[in-house]
């Protein structure tokens, strides 16, 4: 039995009041809120072993490096990766995309053919539009339909011999369309093509198993699953981050210096230069076990009934217009009503204490696609509730009122 009352409970944000009225967070796309247990863990950290990890003789160096491995490890086994050294800790989704579009460039040359989805965040476009004006290799887009998924035939058919990376998220920020990539994966091997899978909006609500999906990198920000921002990882298969140069150069990262020749560190450090963020990591690994003790599955079908409930109230509303229509999505609801700017109706939500997102959610394609200037986006967490659901929708009856 899924006990939502008791796991609100765990998050001190969700007592709190906005302009008078209780919170209801529905912006769980950017961000999730965080549980005690996690909370306690950047406490603890700080309060009892906060020090630098890796070179220390001393004790709280000792402890600390433990808990920072240990957290690596729970990502491990949590995605199910192979060994542990093929989690690589990162700032987010944004720093691991980054990390291995610089690591492209030295592989790539013109007339190579890097494919995206039209359903892209910003931060899985722009870093290959960057490494294509490096390389002169082109960018090349599988593009989306009414409903918000992708085309698959067209996919198909770009694939050829110059293909060599294909980047994908795993689930829509801006629709919540949940992508093929399974299929995606294998048509991109067949032409001996790499693939990145983009994770930030499907490990809230999914549990990836990288050797299944046999992906060569899958990417993830901890903010997005009950973690502390700042906090990322990227999953990279051993053979392809041995091949891969690494990304910055410094301190953690190296074998021997010396003015003549430098060598690299092995697996995972030679992605790790510097002093990481080491509290984040923990915490990290904290809010991993958070979400399994819940479980993948109960929170899919949680959600999965929130979706259903506010998806058919807002139909109800006359003028309500939902983007992203695919049976394949997560608890993401992208909506207009005709007339109206998504902004004014933020704005009044927010004013009644339900926090949405509006605006073009960093997939300008995505909107201009729609010829819209954006939208608003209730995006839900299994720590929602079906009342929630309801200020929601007389929030947005209110709204309409006020700005029709
Ligand atoms: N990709 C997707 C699909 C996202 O939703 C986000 C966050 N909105 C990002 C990438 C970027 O994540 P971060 O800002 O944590 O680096």
């Amino acid at each position: 039995m899924f006990d939502v009352d008791k796991i609100r409970d765990d998050f001190p944000i969700l007592k709190r009041k906005v302009h008078g009225k209780p919170l209801v967070y529905l912006d769980n796309a950017a961000t999730s809120q965080t549980p005690q247990i996690v909370i306690d863990t950047i406490v603890d950290y700080y309060s009892n072993y906060n020090a630098n990890i890796h070179r220390g003789v001393h004790t709280l160096s000792q402890e600390a490096t433990d808990k920072y491995e240990q957290a690596r490890i729970k990502i491990q086994h949590h995605f199910n990766a192979k060994e542990a050294f093929e989690i690589i800790f990162t700032s987010g989704t944004t720093h691991s995309i980054n990390m291995i579009a610089s690591g492209f460039a030295s592989l790539l040359k013109e007339g190579d053919e890097i494919i995206v989805s039209a359903l892209e965040h910003h931060s899985n476009i722009v870093p290959w539009q960057m490494l294509c004006e490096k390389t002169g290799a082109v960018l090349r887009v599988i593009p989306m339909n009414l409903e918000g998924a992708l085309e698959m035939d067209f996919y198909h058919n770009m694939l050829n011999k110059n293909t060599k990376l294909v980047f994908c998220n795993h689930v829509s920020n801006a629709l919540g369309t949940v992508n093929p990539i399974k299929e995606i994966i294998d048509a991109a091997h067949k032409v001996g093509a790499a693939v990145l899978v983009d994770g930030a909006q499907a490990t809230p609500h999914i549990k990836p198993d990288v050797q299944e999906l046999d992906v060569d990198f899958y990417v993830a920000s901890a903010h997005k699953l009950c973690g502390p921002t700042g906090m990322g990882m990227l999953y990279g298969k051993q053979e392809w981050l041995e091949k891969l140069p690494p990304y910055q150069g410094g301190g953690e990262m190296i074998a021997t210096v010396s003015f003549e020749k430098t060598t690299y560190a092995g697996l995972p450090h030679k992605f790790e230069a510097g002093t990481p963020n080491i509290c984040g990591g923990i915490a990290f690994g904290a809010a991993i076990d958070y979400m399994n003790t819940i479980g993948f599955n109960e929170i899919a079908s949680y959600e999965n009934e929130l979706l259903t409930y506010a998806t058919n109230q807002l139909l109800e509303i006359e003028g309500v217009k939902i983007y992203g229509t695919s049976t394949e999505k997560t608890a993401v609801i992208s909506f207009n009503i005709e007339g109206i700017h998504p902004y004014d109706i933020g704005a009044i939500l927010d004013k009644l204490g339900v926090a949405v997102r509006t605006g073009h959610h960093c997939a300008q394609p995505i909107m201009d696609y729609y010829k819209i200037p954006g939208t608003v986006r209730a995006s839900f967490s299994f720590y929602n509730t079906k009342t929630e659901v309801d200020l929601l929708i007389e929030a947005v009856k209110k709204a309409k009122l006020m700005l029709s």
